[in-house]
C-alpha cells in the first residue's frame, strides 16, 4: 500500500511562485501546510533525467533530504508523437533562447516553430497527435516515494491560435474540442488539464 501524508507540514519542491500558489491551494484543504523550497533557502537540483518521473522525483528527494520534511515536486511538458515524444523532458530547453544574441529568456513562439518544423519535415501527412504529461512525486525524508502521472491527449495545430494560457498552449487542441489550449476559458483548461489528472489521482489515493 502506498504511505500516506496524513497532515502536517509538506514542502513544495518549486522555486516558482505560482506553482507553490496552485498546490497550495488544492492541498491545503486536505490539512496539509505547505512551505516553499524558495523560502527555506534549499537549493535546485539539476534536473538530469530522462523521464518526466525521473526528473520529479530528483526535485522531490533533494528537497526531502536538505529539508527533512516530506516533500513534493513535480514535472511536465509535452510529447508529439511523430517526434518519438520529443520534447518530452526538454520542453522548456526548446524555448531558450541562448542561440540569439541579446537578453536571455524563454521564447515559445521559437519554440512552437521549432516543433511545427520538424513536423513539416516529416510530410503532410505526419501524424500530429500530442499529449501534455505531468508528474507528481512525493519523498519522505527516509527515502520513500510515491508518483502520480497525469496526461491530456490533443493534436497541434498551425498556426498558434490564442492568448491565454502559456508555454505551448497556442498550438494544442485537446481531444474532442475545437479551440487550442491558449483559446479555452482557464477554468476548462484546468478542469481537463493532465495537472488536474496528476492532482486528481494524488488527492484520491492520499486523501480519499
Ligand atoms: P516544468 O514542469 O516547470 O519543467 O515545465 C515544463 C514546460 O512544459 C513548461 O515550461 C511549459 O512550456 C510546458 N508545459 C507544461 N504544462 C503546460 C501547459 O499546461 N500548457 C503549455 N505548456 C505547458
Amino acid at each position: 500500500m502506498t504511505r500516506r501524508l496524513g497532515s502536517g507540514s509538506l514542502v513544495i519542491a518549486t522555486h516558482n511562485a505560482g506553482k507553490l500558489k496552485e498546490i497550495s491551494a488544492l492541498l491545503e484543504p486536505h490539512g496539509m501546510k505547505c512551505l516553499s523550497a524558495g523560502s527555506l533557502g534549499l537549493p535546485e537540483p539539476e534536473e538530469t533525467g530522462t523521464t518526466f518521473v525521473e526528473n520529479a522525483l530528483i526535485k522531490a528527494r533533494a528537497s526531502a533530504e536538505a529539508s527533512g520534511i516530506v516533500s513534493l515536486a513535480d514535472d511536465s511538458g509535452m510529447s508529439v508523437a511523430a517526434l518519438d515524444g520529443r520534447p518530452g523532458v526538454y520542453t522548456a530547453d526548446w524555448a531558450e533562447r541562448q542561440h540569439f544574441e541579446g537578453a536571455p529568456g524563454r521564447d515559445w513562439y521559437m519554440a512552437m516553430g521549432k516543433v511545427e518544423g520538424m513536423l513539416a519535415e516529416k510530410g503532410p501527412d505526419a501524424p500530429r497527435d500530442a499529449w501534455f504529461s505531468c508528474v507528481l512525486a512525493i519523498a519522505w525524508p527516509d527515502g520513500d516515494s510515491a508518483v502520480y502521472e497525469g496526461r491530456v491527449d490533443g493534436s497541434l495545430t498551425w498556426p498558434p491560435r490564442g492568448t491565454l494560457g502559456f508555454g505551448y498552449d497556442p498550438v494544442f487542441v485537446p481531444a474532442g474540442r475545437e479551440q487550442t489550449f491558449a483559446e479555452l476559458d482557464p477554468a476548462e483548461k484546468h478542469a481537463m488539464s493532465h495537472r488536474a489528472d496528476a492532482f486528481a489521482k494524488l488527492v484520491a489515493e492520499q486523501f480519499g
